[in-house]
């Protein structure tokens, strides 16, 4: 900036350098009202702050404000975002093919834009036809196929939460579902759909695959079966699929702010096409504005990405090393649970995400004491406090689980746990004891 010459503030900018202090020290007090994201006995919902070299990459970018709709707004960071999106692409093995891009992608403001961004293909390679997501999948697909004017269908889950294959394929076979979204990783349970079983069923019938990897797309770097991985076929699949969706703000280490889609086929392109008179004008080059629907972007995101993957590559023992030890953990208190008279594991962990509920004879009281236990625990004092998160079932959740619990209302709450702090595996110990006290 200083080789431009000096440019002094205009004076309407100007503040009081004692306002400024006194303002910041009310939003540092505005901000103790929050819960501690960044510490292990924060064993809740899916939270926790960026790595320190997010932060450095982001606020160094910031500084400049580079706008990543278009190369006029900061070639820089969208020479950094293509880059961090080819590294996505080759974790999930939409490599490059005969020298051209094998795949076309661009970061966005979060998995629900991504999402969207998917479902709209989707829709344009598909026209006139339903999009069948599981019924644990997000949310968001429903509501945005309701926005694009799409119509969705939930295709119910078996017992592990994953999507049923028998009601998947006799749902296809009625010739009206035109893309299946697989979910690898679901928000609720961490419960991951068998991608690899999905696409047969889906391409014989002509049908597309869009996986909704949102949470759990990093854990494709320890999908190996070694202790503390993944089972490895669903994610191997993803490399044959039509589309997928990761959010670095989940588990990439970022600052909200940073979701990703990726086609498999770069021809998608064109149902982005759009030109504009005032934007697009210093290069030929692509512009990221060209193949996204949303119009400005923060290049901090891509240079806050770019430079943790510096450093934490998109390896087993980059990122890989930091997604393990919350696996493990979400392992070994599951264990712990089976051990114990107490507590009752609701299904078996498939990623870092631990569900489990006090034994009582009622469903009611499994919710009652679940949401005490969470109450009682986030209420102590600071350092005492433990943080937890519930989740809702019903008769025939527990019952295809075979749990024996008198399902006296129809729905309740039972005890959930994100573990994605590498820290929560040395804390697992202390952690179940204190869900132990909190139940009793
Ligand atoms: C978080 C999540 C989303 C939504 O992404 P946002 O970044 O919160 O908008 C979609 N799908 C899944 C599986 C998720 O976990």
């Amino acid at each position: 900036m200083r080789e431009y010459g000096d440019a002094a503030a205009h004076p309407s900018q100007d503040v009081d350098l004692g306002a400024l202090e006194a303002a910041t020290a009310e939003l540092r007090e505005r901000l103790r009202d929050n819960y501690p994201f960044h510490h292990p006995r924060y064993a809740a919902q899916m939270l926790k702050p960026p790595h320190p070299a997010a932060v450095i990459g982001y606020v160094t970018a910031m500084l400049v404000n580079p706008n990543n709709h278009a190369l006029d707004g900061g070639p820089a960071t969208a020479a950094l975002e293509k880059e961090v999106v080819a590294q996505l692409a080759a974790m999930f093995g939409f490599a490059d093919r005969a020298g051209a891009p094998g795949y076309l992608g661009h970061l966005t403001s979060s998995g629900t834009i991504a999402n969207l961004e998917a479902l709209f293909v989707a829709r344009e390679t598909h026209p006139g036809l339903r999009v069948a997501h599981s019924a644990d999948a997000h949310y968001t697909h429903a509501r945005m196929a309701h926005l694009l004017g799409v119509e969705s269908v939930a295709v119910p889950t078996s017992a592990d939460g994953t999507m049923d294959l028998d009601a998947l394929a006799s749902l296809l076979r009625t010739g009206t579902v035109g893309t299946v979204v697989a979910t690898t990783g679901t928000t609720g349970l961490g419960a991951v759909d068998p991608v690899h079983e999905i696409l047969p069923i889906a391409r014989a019938h002509g049908v597309r695959v869009h996986v909704d990897a949102a949470y759990g797309g990093f854990f494709r770097l320890i999908a190996d079966d070694l202790p503390g991985g993944v089972a490895p076929a669903p994610y191997l699949a993803i490399a044959e699929c039509d589309s997928v969706v990761i959010d670095p703000h989940k588990h990439g280490l970022q600052p909200y702010g940073c979701g990703a889609v990726l086609f498999r086929d770069p021809a998608v392109a064109r149902h982005y096409l759009h030109d504009s008179p005032y934007t697009y004008f210093t290069s030929e080059d692509l512009h990221l504005g060209e193949i996204s629907l949303e119009c400005s972007r923060a290049g901090a995101a891509a240079a806050a990405l770019w430079l943790t993957l510096r450093l934490l590559p998109l390896t087993p023992d980059g990122l890989g090393a930091v997604l393990r030890p919350g696996r493990q953990a979400a392992l070994d208190w599951a264990a712990l649970i089976e051990q114990s008279e107490e507590l009752r594991l609701y299904q078996p962990p498939q990623l870092d995400i631990l569900t489990c509920y006090p034994v009582r004879p009622r469903l009611s009281e499994v919710d009652a004491v679940s949401a005490t236990a969470m109450t009682a625990g986030m209420t102590r004092p600071p350092a005492e406090s433990v943080h937890l998160a519930t989740y809702t079932v019903d008769a025939a959740d527990l019952a295809a689980r075979g749990h024996a619990v008198e399902a006296d209302v129809p729905t309740g709450r039972i005890l959930r746990s994100v573990l994605m702090k590498p820290e929560h595996q040395a804390a697992v110990p202390w952690l179940h004891e204190q869900v132990l006290g909190l139940v009793r």
